[in-house]
């Protein structure tokens, strides 16, 4: 899809969301919020809802949560134009409590929709209950609260896409020794808004293209977390390697 095809799909989505009543949530909420970024981008986060003053203002991320969200952002070096930021539910959950199964049936289809259209290399849920909408619908996997911190921060092969999840921002408001943690999880944003600079050129990418290895490789390692590469690492030092050493620095002899 052009560029001003996909800017005039999302505005057509934006308006449908904006006088949605398919639930009550719509009642008491003051705006129904839309995404906001650059839709297309490779990275596609997605928050909770909107907190008070998110509401109020119909902006995303400008309570409380969101200046941790952009100091965070402001860290890792990650510019509003590098990705698309929506949220599960669009309106308002009231005193800021927990979605109920219901309204995550009821409103996810427009975050679907979202996703559809933008076909984002990297889905970025933002707390545990957009990792669990995204493992439920793109893994078919359930995500317990128990596993859910494990998963944090770490690259999660799914069909097309990868899910990245990060800890929501909030989490610093109520347990600031947990900033460290959350710097480095946002930092890695960094790395995963682009493919790695020698993705064209690499063997690693023509033995991909070839089938001689197993794709994960390069969804993982090459358009995922490049800079943990050891063969990027040893190009940027000026180390020889071998064609055969695979990303995490083993040898795979059965490769010409
Ligand atoms: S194998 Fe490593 S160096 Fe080669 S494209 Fe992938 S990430 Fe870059």
């Amino acid at each position: 899809m052009d560029r001003n095809t996909l800017v005039q799909e999302m505005e057509r989505l934006d308006r449908e969301i904006r006088s949605c009543t398919r639930c009550p949530l719509c009642e008491g909420a003051v705006s129904h919020l839309t995404g906001e970024g650059r839709p297309g981008s490779r990275l596609l986060l997605v928050a909770q809802a909107p907190g008070a003053q998110e509401d109020a203002a119909g902006r995303m991320f400008i309570g409380p949560s969101g200046t941790v969200f952009r100091k965070l952002l402001h860290h890792s070096g990650i510019s509003w134009d590098e990705f698309y930021v929506t949220n599960l539910i669009k309106c308002r959950l009231p005193h800021n409590r927990r979605p109920k199964q219901l309204e995550i049936r009821t409103c996810s289809s427009y975050l679907d929709r979202e996703i559809a259209l933008c076909q984002p290399e990297i889905l970025v849920p933002l707390g545990y209950y957009a990792a669990r909408y995204l493992f439920v619908s793109l893994l078919e996997r359930e995500l317990s609260r128990a596993a859910y911190p494990s998963q944090l921060g770490t690259l999660i092969p799914a069909g097309q896409a990868k899910i990245f999840p990060l800890s929501h921002p909030a989490l610093l408001l109520h347990q600031s020794s947990r900033e460290e943690q959350l710097y480095k999880q946002y930092h890695l944003l960094s790395v995963l808004r682009s493919v790695c600079i020698w993705y064209e050129v690499c063997p690693i990418t023509a033995y991909t293209r070839t089938g001689l290895i197993d794709p994960v490789w390069s969804d993982l390692y090459c358009r995922g977390d490049w800079a943990s590469c050891v063969r990027y690492q040893m190009e940027e030092q000026h180390i020889f390697h071998p064609d055969r050493m695979m990303p995490d620095g083993t040898i795979d002899r059965s490769l010409p």
